[in-house]
Parts: C-alpha cells; sequence; structure tokens
C-alpha cells in the first residue's frame, strides 16, 4: 500500500492536516506533504474535497487460493466425550460449506476415540480426520499444534473454525501462526461474502460496536467461536460419511513443557456452560461467604452458578464461573442476575438467554434493560423467600 499527495489537485487547504490523527501532515507553502510516520488508516482521504490524496491498495497473494477448499472444525474432546460447542460448530460449517458447495471435515485428536468419529458425522461432518495415539490423550499446546498445522498444510483447507474455548484459545493462536495465516477470536457471526471470502464478525470496543472482519490475502481463513453462539444441527446416525485415520509422526510428539498431572476443578453445582439456569452474583453480593445463597438456590433450580467480573476480579468465585466478554457466553433457559448492575461486558455474554430475571436495588440499573422480569429489592431479602417457596413446592 502506498499513499501520495496530487500536487496539481491540492490548494493548500489544510483540512488534511487537521484530518490526520497522528500529526503526520505538513504544510510546505501551499502543499501538503506526508510524513515518514504516516500509517496509511486513510482518514485524510474523505476530507479532502480536491481529491488529492491517493492510496493505492496492491498487494499480491502469499498463496493459490484456487488450491484450498473445504471448511475444517476442530473437534475439542474431554476423556473421549466430544464438547458441545464442537456440534454448534458444525452446525455453522455446514451452512459455510454449502454456500462454498464444498465438504465440511471435523479433525479429532484423542485417545481411543475412533468411535467418537460417527457422532461428528451425524452432527453434519463429511469427514474426518481422525489423530488417535497415546500422545494426544490430553491436550498439550506443543503436539496438538503441530499435527492440526500439518493436516492443513497437507489438505488445505479453506476454512478452520474452533470453539473459542481454554483449549481453542491456546490451540488455534498457535497454529495460524504456524500455517502463517490471520485469526479472528470470539466471532459471534459467519457468513460468507459475495466474493467468497470469509465474513467474521465479532464484538469489537468492549462490545459497543459489531466489526466485521476478513482475511482476503491468506488461506486459510481461521474463526473461534464461543460455546452457545451458534446453534447445532439435529444429530442424523444414519449420516454417511468418511474417517481419515492419520498417522502420527516423530515431530508431532515433540514437545518442551510437559505435563504431568490433570486436575478437575470440583463444581458444587452444574457447569454454567451446560446449565440451562444459571444464578448470577456480582459485586452487590458483597462478599465470598454469601455466594452460598446463590448456590442455595442454583441447586433449588437445578441450575449452576454464575457471577460478574467484579465477584471473580474480588477473590469471591473461581473465574471457571465468569460470565462477559472475557468470561464465557452463556444462554440457558433462565438467567437470574443478582446484585449485578449489567455492564455492557457482562450483558454480551447472556443476553441471549431465553428469560433473565433481575435482582436489584437500583431501579435504574441498566440490567432491568435486558431483563424480562425485574424484581426492585434487596437481593439478600428477596433470594430466601424465593428459595423457601422453591423448597416448599418440592
Ligand atoms: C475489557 C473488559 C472486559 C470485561 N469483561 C467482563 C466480563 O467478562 N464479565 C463481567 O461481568 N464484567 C466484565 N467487565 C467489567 C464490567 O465493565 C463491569 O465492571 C462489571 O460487570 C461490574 O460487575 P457488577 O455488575 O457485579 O458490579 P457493579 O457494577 O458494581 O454492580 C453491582 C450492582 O449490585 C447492586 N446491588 C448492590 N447491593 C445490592 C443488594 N443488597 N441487593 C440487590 N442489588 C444490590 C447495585 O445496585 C449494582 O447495580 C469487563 C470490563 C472490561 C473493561
Amino acid at each position: 500500500m502506498s499513499i501520495r499527495i496530487i500536487a496539481e489537485k491540492c490548494n493548500g487547504c489544510r483540512l488534511c492536516v487537521r484530518a490526520c490523527p497522528f500529526g503526520e501532515i505538513l504544510m510546505e507553502g501551499k502543499l501538503a506533504v506526508i510524513g515518514p510516520g504516516c500509517n496509511l488508516c486513510g482518514a485524510c482521504v474523505p476530507v479532502c474535497k480536491f481529491q488529492a490524496i491517493e492510496i493505492q491498495l496492491r498487494w499480491t497473494p502469499e498463496v493459490d487460493f484456487s488450491q484450498y477448499s473445504g471448511v475444517w472444525v476442530v473437534a475439542e474432546q474431554k476423556s473421549g466425550k466430544i464438547q458441545s460447542v464442537t456440534f454448534e460448530l458444525l452446525g455453522v460449517g455446514r451452512q459455510l460449506a454449502r454456500r462454498r458447495g464444498s465438504e465440511l471435515s471435523g479433525v479429532l485428536i484423542g485417545h481411543r476415540i475412533a468411535d467418537a468419529a460417527g457422532e461428528l458425522i451425524a452432527a453434519g461432518a463429511d469427514n474426518v480426520y481422525l489423530v488417535d495415539s497415546p500422545d494426544f490423550e490430553h491436550y498439550q499446546d506443543e503436539p496438538y499444534s503441530r499435527v492440526v498445522s500439518r493436516l492443513i498444510n497437507a489438505w488445505k483447507p479453506e476454512i478452520v473454525l474452533a470453539g473459542a474455548t481454554a483449549i481453542g484459545r491456546s490451540l488455534i493462536p498457535r497454529v495460524a501462526v504456524m500455517v502463517r495465516t490471520g485469526l479472528t477470536a470470539d466471532c459471534t457471526g459467519l457468513d460468507i461474502a459475495e466474493d467468497g471470502n470469509l465474513l467474521q464478525t465479532r464484538p469489537a470496543f468492549g462490545g459497543n460496536i459489531m466489526a466485521t472482519i476478513l482475511t482476503p490475502r491468506h488461506r486459510p481463513q481461521m474463526a473461534t467461536v464461543r460455546h452457545k453462539v451458534m446453534r447445532p444441527m439435529p444429530p442424523d446416525p444414519t449420516r454417511k460419511g468418511k474417517v481419515i485415520p492419520v498417522e502420527v509422526k516423530e515431530s508431532d510428539r515433540y514437545v518442551r513443557a510437559k505435563a504431568i498431572n490433570f486436575v478437575e476443578e470440583e463444581e458444587k453445582t452444574v457447569n454454567i456452560a451446560e446449565a440451562d439456569i444459571i444464578v448470577s452474583g456480582g459485586r452487590g453480593m458483597q462478599g465470598p461467604e454469601n455466594f452460598a445463597l446463590l448456590e442455595e438456590l442454583a441447586l433449588a433450580l437445578g441450575g449452576a452458578v454464575g457471577a460478574s467480573r467484579a465477584a471473580v476480579d474480588s477473590g469471591w468465585i473461581p473465574y471457571s464461573h465468569q460470565v462477559g466478554q472475557t468470561g464465557k457466553t452463556v444462554q440457558p433457559k433462565m438467567y437470574i442476575a443478582c446484585g449485578i448492575s449489567g455492564a455492557i461486558q457482562h450483558l454480551v455474554g447472556m443476553q441471549s438467554s431465553d428469560v433473565i430475571i433481575a435482582i436489584n436495588k437500583d431501579p435504574y440499573a441498566p440490567i432491568f434493560q435486558v431483563a424480562t422480569y425485574g424484581i426492585v429489592g434487596d437481593l439478600f431479602r428477596v433470594i430466601p423467600i424465593l428459595v423457601k417457596r422453591l423448597r416448599e413446592g418440592q
């Protein structure tokens, strides 16, 4: 890319000088001159009434796009159980593959997981690349990223999707670097543009706007998608697909950091990502001891306990319970927000819940703007009444 001032058209009006956010346009007599610190942001171009500033977009593709075809989903499994985000990715992957007239494939990595390949096919995959080896029993960054990038380089998919989960967020950026392409993290929408590029939509600037991002010069186009954002297809056990066993190479096994133990986090209630009902607490809970109140309500409802970042940052509850932009996206049937104000970063993680109930003593709290039902009151009085009524009804 390059920028130039067309001297014959510039009349020295200085509009571009004022428009440049970086102070990189100076006047030399009646001619605007662009400084060496220009980062080609383009803010000056539309303000010039004389069309005297020109940005030239010239690039040569680094790869031959015609070699790339197909949509891939990097499956996630824990102890051999396919995680539900994988089925959601296969659901959206199926739509993208249809739009591109190509095939949808899953990449399944683990140990003794061959049986799970059928689940991916039932959920929409045409092919499953199966890496089944004791070396891959537990997730580890290096071997997993090596094998996924080797497969991408060999088979050249056009689009690669993965979950924006703890594993996906660690694995996929490494793979993107290894295969020299871009990655759009935490997408909430995926579509195909007229020209065939993948449209990757995600919240930007603290969730205040939605940005649609393209990867126009590199392949594959890689995106991670949060759990519960896309809908899975209903499984069809009669679907037929191909399972392609992948041989593990010595170079795939290379690790510098060795995992010596895996410790499961103890959950008193259901995991929030899987729960149909979530009772979440915020700064209004006033301390860690008061989360017992939320646990009581969650247990009475058969749900899970969530939290705002304020509660997590205060050390009242572990991060795995955090809902929101930097926590988990949830979409339960019922979300009960207790002592949570409703900051945009919290709302982006829960506002697509079917029913939202807010308990807050401030009638002007923003959470009430997204709530289906609102209770204006002191949560320390309201929650015990709810628990009592629920227990009476059991
Ligand atoms: C980049 C970035 C990422 C972020 N990511 C996240 C995220 O993932 N998740 C997230 O939650 N936040 C996130 N935040 C923080 C977010 O902006 C807010 O600061 C946070 O959500 C506030 O948490 P809160 O609602 O619990 O606390 P507050 O905003 O302090 O609200 C507490 C609420 O409790 C009510 N209250 C107090 N006492 C009672 C009572 N006795 N009974 C009833 N109501 C009571 C008050 O009226 C108030 O509305 C992020 C911020 C940034 C900048």
